[in-house]
């Protein structure tokens, strides 16, 4: 299909021609837009929620009768239906205030993209070559259900492990009561960029183990270390809006915003100051303007609390962190430091914000911890302007118990994997991990595996069985964010239309093979993933008669709950020095330090598999379409590089190549590469296109979380070839050059 009939289809045009009437129930009952409220031509709003990121920002979507295409059973025809048409933003949602992110406005691709699984599929081929044949639900749940009671019989529950997209939400906590009623461990979420450092950093300085949300509207200046909130870090929708206030919302008042980081993020290009330092030395930096802070009286050592006692000389002042000092581990010019501290020590209130790729590093606690006690020196904790935790209305962690590499590595270490089934949720941990990880060749060795993805990936083309979920759109949908508001959300949103393919909510799914099992599951699982929502929207307000009608009417509920889960506060028992940093590579061999960053429109890959995304020009570089290399004009200069020259880019893991895009806005020791592209298999929209540099990362960790420090492998370049077109620029010549390019 080309492009342009690719349009036509998320038109949703087409002819109209007879389908005949569908066996399946829940095929005939739409629970929230009843058909009877469509009338042709005049649409409806109704709410739902974003399912791309942890953040479930909510969402209105518009909804109009259409000619679609459908598949019931194994039949496919076109029939007259209401279907979503265009979404946008839930005005009034706290945390999204009628906004949404660019992955958010393509989400309704999800649901009309062309290679969306229609029915449940088994493995007809080998494992990996993507050869299935359909059969019915019966089937698919009877096998599912087989594979889990085989386990049961053998007593081997343990040996069940599940895969999960990340975030919080009923979902998520419908899959791990299953589990742990089988006898399963938890769930893992595995995630390239993930924030579990950060977590355990907050724990510590602040007893609260989660995201926060930052009070960027009543800031008066912002210090930011590597946190790209305007772009791709936690709730972007919110930041945007709250960081507009900041800038222009206050008569006479225009916060400051400094940021630090080696490689130009669209946030930094958004700041007054834009500071790079070295990598993995950004803690260093903030105990330096600490360090200043203190010696010149604006604030006290006392002031930062706990955060301050957790830091090794914090209560002296910090005496081994002078501005001459931290100029020579941090390569920023000590005056600077000097100017920067005592600016940020005066103006209130100020808040410092730490994300990104300083904590991508083996010494990232030390360095979200530093940053923490900056913070709370300035006053910058639960106060106006300051960061603050959003009340968790459930508790629970996002933090794995193992990480992918880790359970990698116990199957490829025995003889027989200890790992006997895996169930995978949105989750592609074989495109998203280093390939020192090996999680592909750790997966062939699982004797079997069950999907509910809606589109074959690089980790759900190993499935036995595919169970294909609705869409979005199509089913009841929340989430639990873990910050971008003050008050607690709980998003939640009923179908707004009918199916459109053989396909069965993955919940609904769940609680159907639970009911299948030899040995029942005790007490059972509720009776649908509805009831499941509706209860836990009634607990949220005890005798409230009409809160589930309000909650499903706009979006989800928010406002100040009865009961959150309250501050863990664990006594400092330790405090905590700087570590040297460790790489993967060395560094006469592998002369720069590697960055891969999310990318804006496909995080870490996982939406690349739609078109609006792929079309969407980077912000900074205004690429689209392709895999490229940044490299720092001092760099390229020495080098001899200019824009679309074939770069090959090698670390102690191995080599790949890519265009050359030559930016100001990257430090001459530094290499980057945006993540999202390079999938073997996910559509035909961007399997084979471009390359993926997780293949390049080593097995590095953060010792306390055993999180993947991305942020730690060291390269070298060289220049192998003159521009070939593969590079594709917004308007520019090279567009569509490439026959690789071309749809
Ligand atoms: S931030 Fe973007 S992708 Fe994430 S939930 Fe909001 S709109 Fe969706």
């Amino acid at each position: 299909m080309d492009r342009r009939n690719f349009l036509k289809l998320t038109a949703v045009t087409g002819t109209t021609s007879a389908l005949a009437a569908c066996g399946n129930p829940e095929h005939t009952l739409i629970r929230f837009v009843p058909d009877e409220d469509i009338e042709p031509g005049i649409a409806v709003w109704k709410p739902s929620v974003c399912p791309l990121c942890a953040n479930g920002c909510g969402l209105t979507v518009r909804v109009m009768d259409a000619d679609v295409e459908v598949v019931r059973g194994s039949q496919a025809g076109v029939v007259r239906k209401p279907v979503a048409k265009k979404l946008d933003g839930n005005a009034q949602h706290p945390s999204s205030h009628g906004g949404l992110c660019p992955r958010g406005q393509a989400a309704i691709q999800v649901t009309y993209h062309p290679d969306r699984i229609a029915q449940p599929l088994k493995r007809a081929g080998e494992r990996g070559d993507g050869r299935y044949v359909a059969i019915s639900w019966d089937q698919a749940i009877g096998e599912l259900a087989a594979a889990l009671d085989r386990l049961a019989g053998a007593g081997r529950q343990q040996a069940l492990a599940c895969l999960v997209r990340p975030g919080r939400s009923q979902r998520r906590t419908l899959v791990d009561t299953f589990l742990s009623r089988f006898g399963a461990p938890p769930a893992l979420s595995p995630e390239l960029f993930g924030d579990d450092v950060l977590r355990r950093a907050n724990g510590l300085s602040f007893g609260r183990s989660q995201l926060p949300t930052i009070d960027l509207a009543r800031a008066r200046f912002v210090l930011s270390f590597g946190a790209d909130f305007l772009g791709t870090w936690n709730s972007p929708v919110a930041h945007n809006a709250s960081y507009g206030e900041m800038r222009q919302g206050r008569l006479g008042v225009r916060g400051v915003f400094v940021q630090v980081e080696a490689r130009m993020s669209q946030t930094g290009a958004s700041a007054d100051q834009w500071m790079p330092a070295r990598p993995a030395t950004e803690g260093i930096l903030a105990l330096g303007i600490a360090h200043v802070i203190m010696a010149a009286k604006l604030a006290a050592a006392a002031d930062a609390g706990r955060a301050g006692r957790l830091i090794d000389g914090w209560s002296s002042g910090l005496p081994e962190y002078t501005p001459a000092r931290v100029q020579e581990l941090t390569g920023v010019p000590a005056a600077r430091i000097e100017r920067l501290a005592r600016q940020f020590g005066e103006i209130r209130p100020a808040v410092a914000v730490v994300s990104g790729p300083p904590l991508g590093h083996t010494n990232g606690l030390f360095t979200a911890l530093a940053v923490n006690a900056l913070n709370a020196l300035v006053g910058g904790v639960e106060r106006p302007g300051g960061l603050f935790f959003m009340p968790q209305l459930e508790a629970g962690s996002n933090r794995p118990a193992r990480t992918i590499g880790a359970v990698a590595g116990e199957i490829l270490g025995a003889s027989a994997s200890p790992v006997e089934a895996v169930l995978i949720d949105g989750a592609n941990p074989v495109h998203a991990s280093p390939r020192a990880w090996r999680v592909r060749d750790a997966l062939l060795k699982v004797p079997f595996i069950a999907s509910f993805g809606s589109f074959l990936d690089d980790t759900s083309v190993l499935a036995d069985l595919i169970l294909p979920d609705h869409s979005f759109l199509e089913s009841w949908v929340d989430a639990l964010p873990e910050s971008g508001s003050l008050d607690p959300i709980a998003s939640v949103a009923g179908p707004v239309m009918r199916p459109l393919y053989d396909t069965r909510a993955m919940p609904d799914v769940l609680i159907d093979v639970s009911k299948r099992l030899q040995r029942p599951l005790t007490p059972a699982l509720p009776a649908s993933f509805e009831a499941m929502l509706q209860a836990s929207v009634e607990r949220l307000q005890p005798g409230a008669a009409d809160a589930w009608t309000k909650a499903t009417e706009q979006g989800g509920w928010w406002g100040a709950a009865r009961s959150t889960v309250p501050p863990a506060e664990p006594a400092v028992t330790r405090t905590v020095a700087r570590t040297e940093p460790a790489f993967d590579g060395d560094a006469g061999e592998y002369p720069f330090h590697f960055l891969p960053y999310p990318s804006q429109a496909f995080g870490d890959g996982a939406t690349a598999h739609l078109p609006w995304l792929q079309e969407l020009p980077d912000p900074l570089t205004s690429a689209m379409w392709s895999s490229w290399v940044e490299v720092g004009t001092e760099t390229a200069t020495k080098l001899g590089i200019s824009l679309g020259d074939v770069i090959e880019i090698t670390s102690p893991r191995g080599s790949l190549r890519a265009p050359a895009v030559v930016s100001p806005g990257l430090a001459p020791y530094l290499i980057a590469m945006p993540m999202g592209q390079g999938h073997r298999t996910y559509t035909r929209y961007a399997s084979g296109r471009g390359v993926n540099p997780a293949e390049l990362l080593g097995a590095v960790t953060e010792p306390e979380t055993g999180s993947l420090a991305w942020a730690a492998t060291r390269v070298r370049i060289a220049k192998v070839g003159e521009k070939d077109g593969s590079l594709i620029l917004f308007a520019g010549g090279m567009r569509e050059a490439h026959p690789a390019h071309r749809l």
